[in-house]
C-alpha cells in the first residue's frame, strides 16, 4: 500500500520521515521500556522530550527569552477566548482585523468579554483581499490588535506583519506558523492549533511576551490563565504528551530541511507551481483571491463549470490526490499544501489538473 497525497486542511499531512521515526519508537521510547503515551508527564524521560521540543521550536523561530512557550489544549478555538480573557488587562476594548471565517469566529468570541473594534474588514471584496493598512482605523488605546495572518478557508494570507505601534499584536497562526521565517519580537502573542503545520491535533502552541501575563479577567477558570500554565511549564495539568512528542519530531525534521528559510523557499515554489497552473488554464480554473495576498498554504480554486466538480474529485481520488473538496462555506476546491506536503505532491496535482482540463475543456 502506498501513501496518497493528502491536501486536507487539517488534520493534515505529516512528514513521512516523522511518522517512520514515531513508528520506530512507538512501542518503546529509547531505553525507557515504554511508549511515550505511557510515560508520566512529570518523569525524567517526558520532561526531556518536552524540553527538547520547546528548545527546537525556540531555535527555529528565534524566540527571545522574554517570551514563554506554552503547550496547551482546546485548539485555536479556545484561544479565541483566552486571548481576551488574558490580554484585555483592565481595558475594555480590542482591535480586530476581519479577513474571513476564522477572524469572524475570533471576533464573535471576543465580544463575550469586551468591546470589539473592527479596525479593518475585507468584507467589501468578499474577503478575497486584505484592506490596505492605510485604511485601518486602529485605536491607540486598544488592549491589543488581533489578526489572522492566514485565513485557512478563504486562502488569504498577509504578505506583511502589520505595524500597530506600541499596542500588542496578536496573531492566529494556526495554518501558517513555521512556513517562513518570522520576527517574533513584532508580536505580543502568537497562537496555533497544531494540526496544520505542527503535528497531531490536541495540542495548541502559544508564544507570549512575559510582561503580558498575570492579569486575567476575574472569575475565570484557572485553566484559562496563561500565567498559571507558564509558571508550571505547561504542566499545571496533564499536557497532551504524545502530540508534544510528535511536534518535537516535526521541529527536528524542519531543522533538517534548512529551517524556516529552507521551508519558505520550498513553500513559495510549491505555491508558485499551483497558482501558475490555475493562471495558465485559460479560465478553466479560477482562484478568487487577489494576487498580492494568495496563501502559500491553502489554495482555493473553482472550476469554470461547477458540474465538473464531482468528476474532478472522483478522478483526483483515483489518481491518489485526496481531500481537495473546498470548505462547505465556499465550495469549489481547496488544496492545502502545508510544510509537510512534498513538492512531488504539488507536481502530481498540477499534472492532473492540466490533464483534466485538456479532457474536459
Ligand atoms: C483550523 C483553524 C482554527 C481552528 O482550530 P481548532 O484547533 O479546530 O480550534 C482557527 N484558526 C485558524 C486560522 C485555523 O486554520
Amino acid at each position: 500500500m502506498t501513501r496518497i497525497f493528502n491536501f486536507g486542511a487539517g488534520p493534515a499531512v505529516m512528514p513521512e520521515p516523522v511518522l517512520r521515526k514515531a513508528q520506530e519508537e512507538l512501542v518503546q521510547w529509547r531505553a525507557s521500556g515504554m511508549s511515550v503515551m505511557e510515560m508520566s508527564h512529570r518523569g525524567k524521560e517526558f520532561l526531556e522530550i518536552a524540553a527538547h521540543a520547546e528548545a527546537t521550536l525556540r531555535e527555529l523561530l528565534g524566540i527571545p527569552a522574554t517570551y514563554k512557550v506554552l503547550f496547551l489544549q482546546g485548539g485555536a478555538s479556545l484561544q479565541f477566548a483566552m486571548v481576551p480573557i488574558n490580554l484585555l488587562r483592565g481595558k475594555n476594548r480590542a482591535d480586530y482585523i476581519h479577513t474571513g471565517e476564522w477572524s469572524k469566529k475570533a471576533i464573535a468570541e471576543a465580544r463575550r468579554f469586551g468591546e470589539v473594534n473592527i479596525a479593518a474588514s475585507g468584507e467589501a471584496s468578499g474577503f478575497t483581499d486584505i484592506p490596505s493598512p492605510d485604511t485601518w482605523r486602529l485605536d491607540p488605546s486598544a488592549a491589543y490588535v488581533h489578526y489572522t495572518p492566514n485565513e485557512t478557508i478563504g486562502g488569504v494570507e498577509f504578505p506583511f506583519v502589520p505595524d500597530v505601534g506600541r499596542v500588542p499584536l496578536v496573531a492566529d497562526m494556526s495554518s501558517t506558523i513555521l512556513s517562513r521565517p518570522l520576527d517574533v519580537t513584532r508580536f505580543g502573542l502568537i497562537y496555533a492549533g497544531a494540526q496544520k503545520n505542527i503535528g497531531p491535533s490536541g495540542l495548541t502552541v502559544v508564544i507570549v511576551r512575559e510582561d503580558l501575563l498575570g492579569k486575567p479577567l476575574p472569575g475565570m477558570p484557572i485553566m484559562l490563565d496563561y500565567a498559571i500554565h507558564a509558571a508550571n511549564d505547561s504542566m499545571y495539568n496533564t499536557p497532551p504528551t504524545f502530540p508534544i512528542y510528535m511536534a518535537g519530531l516535526v521541529f527536528d525534521w524542519l531543522k533538517g530541511q534548512g529551517g524556516l528559510a529552507g521551508m519558505a523557499q520550498r513553500n513559495e515554489r510549491k505555491a508558485g507551481l499551483l497558482y501558475g497552473t490555475i493562471e495558465g488554464s485559460g479560465g478553466f480554473y479560477v482562484c478568487p483571491v487577489a494576487k498580492a495576498c494568495r496563501s502559500w498554504m491553502n489554495v482555493p480554486f473553482t472550476l469554470r463549470d461547477a458540474r465538473l466538480d464531482e468528476p474532478f474529485l472522483k478522478e483526483a481520488k483515483a489518481a491518489g490526490l485526496l481531500q481537495l473538496k473546498g470548505h462547505r462555506s465556499v465550495g469549489g476546491m481547496r488544496a492545502s499544501i502545508y510544510n509537510a506536503m512534498p513538492e512531488e505532491g504539488v507536481v502530481a496535482l498540477t499534472e492532473f489538473m492540466r490533464e483534466f482540463a485538456r479532457r474536459h475543456g
